[in-house]
């Protein structure tokens, strides 16, 4: 059993102010398999003294200097890439090729993709011809709060601790209390890359406790947070009193639309991204509209695609699915498939229950429901497991009425090989990204949504935006003035 009872804090590894432990479960096995410290306020307050210190000097260094530590940084993740494979698969049941490959690699992805943007990032910009004399100045934002979950660890780390870090922020980050090893590697990482003590900081604990006292602290100018709309709207009301900029991507219940022009792989390529990362993803495609002229094949299509999809424990190497990431998540995801069955919806494919030869660990079936309609509940609320609603239409139109009435906005996704179709539907849906004929989005594209799926963007170039203030300043001195100290 691993002991990872301390915080990174100002450079060193520290005990709690009050010893509280929690267990870190295996979803594969339901034992623990690692013991953490729940922070309480002070230890809050004493990572938030840290990188308070630490943003003096942090945000007066040249960008040159922080890429510097980034792409130091991203040596050692690639480097130590197999021991933050096995944390994540351990943590929350990510299969452990599938950890190596999707997992850890979002995160080599967005850490390169952001030293990409950065070469280009300008942080002294001119307003425009007619104002010769003004300047934008973007300042870093200042100590910032972040707050991740633990259905994709890394991706989400990396895609708020890394952007800060460019921007000249300093932080304290608070992983999920279920996921929290692949983070305290993380920091093992940024010691290694040699960032200055107080720049990172990470603190264990829960939403009530670190997570309150983070989102409601006055020296945090900023949280940036991801997981779920209940915990946004809790985090947004803590730090409505300090007026902090708060930073949500919450959940999502993208729709799939299916027209009958769509390439023969298309069903196929939906339901299997919607049993990615056995369901627990929100930009997973969990609504599947289908017209209704190829419709009874895509349902049969699904369901062979549902019930030829293994289901197996996260440590064996091979292509299957793991485990839900927690006794709350299978209880939940139990209860929403009971629902589909309750409210009428045609049940083709699992169902309740474990699969076969899998009696312990927080396993579920590959689902399948046809026949259902919008206001269902399994069509409406975040499941975040395996299951995929079929819904049919029949008209363009109906498809994008359909698609956007939902309370989430995260992403959409449309299948045909009509160009001309596929444009005029991706500019009708309402959400923050929309997929199109399984292209994945190009290195540097924004992620994020509307609604209720929260309004941050994150990535690329709009990622790092986040992390900063423009500065509007008039009368600057001329093109051989001295530059804005952190213009590299
Ligand atoms: P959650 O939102 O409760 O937890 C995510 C993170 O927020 C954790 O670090 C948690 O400690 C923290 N947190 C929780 N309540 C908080 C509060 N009041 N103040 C500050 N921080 C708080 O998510 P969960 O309970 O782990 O999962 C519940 C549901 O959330 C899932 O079923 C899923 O629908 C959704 N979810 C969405 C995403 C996403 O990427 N959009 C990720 C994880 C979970």
């Amino acid at each position: 059993m691993l002991n990872k009872t301390q915080f990174f804090i100002d450079g060193d590894w520290v005990s709690p102010y009050v010893a509280r432990e929690l267990s870190v479960i295996d979803p594969s096995t339901e034992q623990p398999c690692a013991v953490i410290s729940i922070g309480g306020e002070q230890d809050a307050d004493r990572a938030v003294a840290a990188a308070s210190r630490a943003f003096e000097s942090w945000s007066k260094t040249r960008p040159a200097q922080r890429l510097e530590l980034v792409e130091r940084l991203l040596e050692v993740y690639k480097r130590r890439a197999p021991e933050m494979a096995q944390a994540i698969s351990l943590e929350m049941g990510a299969p452990i090729d599938m950890a190596l490959a999707d997992q850890v690699g979002a995160g080599t992805w967005h850490i390169s993709n952001f030293i990409a943007a950065f070469k280009d990032f300008k942080f002294e910009r001119p307003l425009g011809a007619h104002a010769p004399d003004d300047r934008i100045l973007m300042d870093p934002i200042g100590v910032v709060g972040l707050i991740t979950p633990w259905n994709w660890p890394m991706n989400q780390v990396t895609l708020k601790v890394v952007p800060a870090l460019l921007a000249g922020c300093t932080m304290v980050l608070k992983p999920s209390e279920i996921a929290p090893l692949s983070a305290m590697l993380f920091a093992e990482y940024v010691a290694e890359a040699g960032f200055p003590s107080g720049v990172f900081n990470l603190v264990n604990g829960d939403g009530a406790g670190v997570g309150t006292r983070l989102s409601s602290h006055p020296d945090i100018e900023m949280i940036s947070f991801t997981g779920s709309t209940r915990a946004g709207i809790a985090i947004s009301t803590a730090a409505a009193a300090s007026l902090k900029r708060v930073v949500l991507e919450l959940g999502g219940k993208g729709a799939n639309l299916i027209f009958a022009d769509a390439d023969p792989e298309a069903v196929k390529r939906g339901a299997l991204h919607c049993f990615k990362n056995t369901g627990q993803s929100c930009n997973a495609p969990t609504r599947m509209l289908v017209e209704r002229s190829i419709y009874a094949r895509a349902v049969a299509e699904a369901k062979a695609v549902a019930e030829s999809l293994p289901v197996d424990s996260a440590h064996k190497t091979g292509k299957h699915i793991g485990p839900l990431s927690s006794d709350a998540q299978f209880a939940k995801v139990q209860e929403m498939i009971q629902k589909g069955i309750d409210e009428g919806a045609r049940l083709v494919a699992g169902g309740l229950g474990r699969p076969e030869g899998l009696a312990q660990g927080y396993f579920v079936r590959p689902t399948v429901f046809a026949d259902v309609n919008n206001q269902m509940a399994i069509a409406r609320e975040e499941i975040f497991g395996p299951v995929v609603s079929i819904i049919p239409f029949d008209e363009e139109d109906e498809a994008i009425a359909i698609a956007n009435d939902t309370p989430y906005g995260l992403s959409n996704y449309v299948q045909s090989t009509d160009g001309e179709k596929r444009n005029r539907v991706a500019a009708r849906l309402r959400s923050g990204m929309v997929e199109m004929n399984g292209r994945a989005r190009g290195a540097g594209s924004p992620f994020g949504g509307v609604k209720a799926s929260g309004r941050a963007r994150e990535g690329g170039v709009w990622g790092i935006e986040e992390f900063l203030e423009p500065k509007a300043v008039s009368g600057w001195a001329g093109p051989h003035a001295a530059k804005h100290p952190r213009q590299g």
